[in-house]
């Protein structure tokens, strides 16, 4: 079963993403960070590569000032995960641990990051668990609703000790490319043999329906000498990044709406014009802005303002 897997991804893997072809940590590690909360495509294409230019080792990461981190975050959204990472360029400079234990004990690094980071930088035999391994253990030995413990059982199980990095890659596209959550395409699949949950795959597939939440957010635009007002955002999630000033609705001061999703808000955004700033704003010209550390939101409410408005 590990020779047909390792076949199967030598012919079908992901080898183009650029983070799978190097020997280097920290691009294994900048790349699972940013991979938690965000899809491939925008990762591989647009965020990964221009951090690791401004940023091209864990020691001028740890030298950065935390706002230039978070501009070059600026869109990717959890912003906890830029401050954290930061953090831990700060207390490791030149190299991270090599044990998944001390590893587990940096900011932002969970029991997840810890794993990838052995397996794909250090090369070391160790399951890792990502939402797609989850789905093709759970799938391959018909297991509803395991425990994590569970899960890592089953999966040291069928690990491939000669080759662990390669192993768990396989897996991982597997569970992307074939062992899809809805109609997985099991006559593709290197495991059907062995799979154990074959007969009825989405049995084994936890579809949790998300509840969402509507909400409206009212935002002050103020301008003045072509420049415009932000203040620092507020709340321990998007500290250090720069907002407009949230205001209430004034009627006859509105210029225009849009919608935006955000984990499970479904947000309705109104921008006001404002006459006057808050005191703390700071004035930031429109050519500064894209180094500015801004949240996808306020980007997008700048972007919507009308053209010439700015
Ligand atoms: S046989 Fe089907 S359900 Fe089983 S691991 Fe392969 S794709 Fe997934």
């Amino acid at each position: 079963m590990q020779k047909r897997l390792l076949q199967w991804y030598e012919k079908n893997g992901r080898h183009e993403l650029p983070w799978r072809n190097i020997t280097d940590i920290y691009p294994v590690y900048l790349s699972e960070i940013m991979l938690q909360q965000t899809q491939v495509n925008r990762v591989r294409d647009e965020y990964y590569p221009q951090f690791l230019a401004k940023f091209p080792t864990l020691k001028s990461l740890a030298d950065a000032q935390e706002s230039e981190v978070l501009a070059a975050w600026s869109g990717l959204g959890y912003y906890s995960r830029a401050r954290n990472l930061h953090k831990t360029a700060k207390l490791c400079k030149n190299e991270l641990p090599k044990s998944y234990e001390e590893l587990l004990k940096l900011p932002g690094i969970g029991s997840y990051t810890a794993s990838a980071i052995c397996v794909f930088g250090y090369h070391q035999n160790l399951p890792v668990l990502d939402t797609n391994i989850k789905r093709v253990i759970k799938r391959l030995f018909a297991l509803i609703d395991p425990s994590e413990k569970e899960l890592t059982r089953q999966a040291a199980k069928v690990l491939n000790n000669k080759e662990p990095r390669a192993h768990n890659l396989a897996l991982m596209d597997l569970g992307s490319l074939v062992c899809l959550p809805k109609n997985p395409k099991c006559q593709e699949c290197p495991l059907v043999s062995e799979c154990q949950g074959r007969e009825e795959p989405e049995l084994y597939t936890q579809t949790q329906k998300r509840r969402y939440k509507a909400m409206d957010l009212f935002y002050g635009v103020c301008i003045s000498d072509g420049k415009i007002a932000l203040i620092e955002s507020d709340g321990n999630m998007y500290k250090g990044m720069l907002t407009l000033p949230k205001i209430d609705p004034i009627e006859d001061a509105y210029i225009t709406s849009f919608k935006h999703a955000y984990t499970k808000y479904r947000l309705t955004v109104k921008l006001y014009r404002c006459e006057e700033a808050p005191q703390e704003a700071v004035w930031i010209a429109p050519y500064a802005l894209h180094n500015a550390p801004l949240s996808s939101l306020i980007k997008k409410a700048i972007a919507n303002l009308p053209s010439n408005y700015l």
